[in-house]
Order: structure tokens, then C-alpha cells, then sequence
């Protein structure tokens, strides 16, 4: 892998992530990481980004920026298309705009494929031919590893996992359909099931907090949006047979609950797909960074 120094940003619907990426050789380095809130509108948006530039370059050399972006991005890698959590930067050329105002090179890629290239290339389970990546945060997304090469589809949106209907006439999704597998096990999900069941609401890092630590209420939901979470998994690798799942994003990131769900896939996955090794994620949020620098 040759050397390179990129400024990168990781863009959620609630914080920007920033750092300034180093690869030489097989190894990496994150230099200067900030963590700040996403601000509301495009021009807010923009200006914290241009703000961030410049306090980065004050203290590094690059030429490169990368983006990852919760949402669908084009086939260029200068417009955002869609971002639900981020709708301001909806049809947006946020690439070319930062580009032109900065004078660097600028590159955008969707932030589940960020997190699929940052695993595949430095994870601890990094270079399998065939595998499947799935990050299960405020929505659920998926990137897709064919034959030793990433799978985009023709408009750049394969693995779209969290949208395939897994409860027929079910929850209503942010995307038209009902019953998207999101809508079960992503966080606003699993906290609409806790208040339909209990009548309070509570927040999903205090219901996967708590379901970890032996509370019975969290518990029992996190179990049902594991037994979700197993219906979809197995629909994908029934499918497509990888030899690997690395599953990330904020709700797995307690360890224990893949473990809780494993008895659910075991049953759901088809008996020649069952071989196939389900990971956690082993580089956390680090994984969107470096996949955000990478080509
Ligand atoms: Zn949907």
C-alpha cells in the first residue's frame, strides 16, 4: 500500500469526526482527532468543515481530503444523493465545494463503505475474497465483498441491508417502505419497542448499557432486536454465502450482545451457509477514518 496523508472526516447525523490519517506500509496512524456536533444547516455545516482545514493545516501537511458521509454518495465521489440523518446535504456537491474553497483534492465516499475498507485493509480480520460488512447504528448499512473485490451496483448503492423488509406491513421507515430490517434493530428502532412495551422512553445506549449489565426490561428488548437483527443477517448471508461477517456500529459495540444473537442466527442461517465467521468489528470508529482515507 503506498504512503499516504489524508485529512479525513467521518459525517454522522449528529457529529463530525476528524483526523488526520498517516498510512506508510501496512500500518496507520490517527493524528489530532476531534469529535464535534454537526451543525444544522448546509452553510454551518460548511463553514465548521473550513474551520477544521485550516486548524489541521496549521499543524500537518496534506493534500488530500476524504469523507465518509452517512448516505448515498455518486459514483464520482463529489455529491452527497441522499443523506436522511444529514438532510441538508441532500443533492448536494459538498466534494466540489470544499474542494474549490480549500484548493484540495476532495473525495466522498458512503460511511459503511468506509468502514468496510478501513476492516478490509487493517482490521484484525482484514483481506477475505468473500465477505460481508454491516454497521448497525442510527440506521443499519451493509457493504458487500465479492470474489476479492467490493461490489458497488450500478448506481453505487448496493448493500442497502437496512432496507429489505423483514416484517411485512410493519414499522414505517424514513425510506416509504414498512417493516425495513432497520426499524428493528438500528437505535431509534430499538427505542420505539422499549416505549411500546413499557410506555417510557429510554435511550437506545442506555437500553444496550443496561441490557449488558443485567437490567431485565433492556434485556428482553435487546433480545427481541436480536432475534430481528438474526432474521436479517441470515436473509444476507443466505444470499450471498461470505466467508466472513464483521459486524459494527455504536449498537454492537458491547461485545456480548452479536453473542446473544448468535443463537437466533445459528437457527436462521441456512445449514451449508452456517461456516460463515461472524466478527465484531475489531477498529471501532476507527475503521470509518481509515476508510475515509483510502482510495
Ligand atoms: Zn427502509
Amino acid at each position: 500500500m503506498k504512503n499516504i496523508k489524508v485529512l479525513a472526516f467521518d459525517m454522522g447525523g449528529t457529529k463530525i469526526a476528524s483526523a488526520l490519517v498517516e498510512i506508510s506500509g501496512g500500518d496507520y496512524k490517527i493524528l489530532g482527532y476531534e469529535r464535534n456536533e454537526t451543525p444544522k444547516t448546509r452553510e454551518d455545516i460548511i463553514a465548521k468543515i473550513l474551520e477544521l482545514v485550516e486548524s489541521y493545516r496549521k499543524k500537518y501537511t496534506f493534500k488530500k481530503i476524504g469523507f465518509a458521509v452517512a448516505g448515498q454518495v455518486n459514483k464520482k465521489g463529489d455529491t452527497v444523493v441522499c443523506a436522511p440523518n444529514i438532510a441538508s446535504l441532500n443533492n448536494f456537491a459538498l466534494g466540489k465545494i470544499i474542494s474549490r474553497k480549500t484548493g484540495l483534492e476532495v473525495t466522498l465516499k458512503n460511511d459503511i463503505r468506509a468502514f468496510a475498507y478501513g476492516e478490509d485493509n487493517f482490521g484484525k480480520y482484514k483481506g477475505y475474497d468473500d465477505a460481508v460488512f454491516i454497521a448497525v447504528g442510527t440506521g443499519v448499512g451493509g457493504a458487500i465483498k465479492m470474489n476479492g473485490k467490493f461490489y458497488f451496483g450500478k448506481d453505487n448503492i448496493a448493500g442497502e441491508f437496512g432496507h429489505m423488509v423483514i416484517e411485512v406491513g410493519g414499522e414505517q421507515c424514513n425510506c416509504g417502505r414498512k417493516g425495513c430490517w432497520e426499524r428493528y434493530v438500528a437505535g431509534p428502532g430499538v427505542e420505539k419497542m422499549y416505549e411500546k412495551v413499557y410506555g417510557e422512553k429510554k435511550g437506545a445506549k442506555d437500553i444496550v448499557f443496561d441490557a449488558v449489565r443485567g437490567d431485565e426490561k433492556s434485556r428482553a428488548i435487546m433480545e427481541k432486536a436480536s432475534s430481528y437483527f438474526a432474521i436479517g443477517f441470515a436473509n444476507v448471508v443466505n444470499i450471498l454465502n461470505p466467508e466472513i461477517a464483521v459486524i459494527g456500529g455504536s449498537m454492537v459495540k458491547e461485545k456480548r450482545l452479536l453473542k446473544l444473537a448468535m443463537p437466533f442466527i445459528k437457527k436462521e442461517v441456512l445449514p451449508s451457509a452456517r461456516k460463515v465467521k461472524v466478527v465484531n468489528s475489531s477498529l471501532g470508529d476507527d475503521a470509518f477514518l481509515l476508510g475515509a482515507a483510502l482510495e
